[in-house]
């Protein structure tokens, strides 16, 4: 599962929402109980009346995390790079890619896939919007190696990763967080797109281009 929620380059992080576990293992067992019960008798429509109230609960809940974070975060900074969701698929979930969808994934559609995923799209939505009126920028940068690309010595591979929390090199021997790893290399993979997208292009690019840049 996902530990945090969002990691830092200087290695500050910020954990998901730990309410969601308890709420959710809550709204699963109501929804058994409904469907248990009889069709639109009146003890079924007391139940669903009590999943509307913990699912707006958790959506608000949520909602309110969202933007406590993304304001945190776009006071103190300027341009912010993040991991383009598009490229790496972070929202695979119930055992399944979008590709290839797990066994779970046709239950947990419709009321619960609204929760069960993170909540990145509007997060990025929230930050986006919060740096640029603060006349800062959100950009969205391609993952690819930046989970496996030793920060010290340069050394990309797949072993560098040793399990979803620890990077260790196989090169020099650098340890550390395997999130925070990610996040000095999606900095770094940022600001080198950003210069090559504003001063390495031999004629001025149109500001379609540019955008183009700066999101694949
Ligand atoms: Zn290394």
């Amino acid at each position: 599962g996902v530990k945090r929620f969002v990691t830092m380059s200087n290695g500050d992080f910020v954990e998901p929402l730990n309410l969601f576990k308890q709420e959710l293992e809550k709204l699963a067992k109501l929804q058994r109980k409904l469907a248990r019960q009889k069709k639109g008798s009146r003890n079924s429509r007391k139940t669903k009346r009590k999943i509307a109230r913990l699912h707006r609960y958790i959506v608000d809940s949520r909602r309110d995390f969202l933007h406590k974070t993304s304001t945190k975060i776009a006071k103190n900074h300027s341009i912010v790079y993040v991991e383009d969701l598009k490229v790496s698929n972070m929202s695979a979930s119930a055992g399944g890619t979008k590709e290839s969808p797990g066994k779970n994934v046709r239950q947990k559609s419709g009321l619960n896939r609204s929760i069960l995923d993170q909540g990145w799209y509007s997060f990025f939505q929230m930050l986006s919007y919060k740096l640029e009126r603060g006349g800062g920028k959100l950009i969205k940068v391609d993952p690819r190696n930046t989970s496996r690309t030793c920060p010290r010595c340069g050394f990309v591979s797949a072993e560098n990763r040793k399990s979803q929390a620890t990077f260790a090199c196989i090169g020099c021997g650098y340890r550390s967080n395997a999130d925070e790893v990610g996040a000095i290399n999606i900095l770094r993979a940022g600001r080198v797109r950003l210069a090559c997208g504003t001063s390495g292009a031999v004629r001025p690019l149109s500001a379609g281009t540019q955008r183009d840049l700066l999101q694949h």
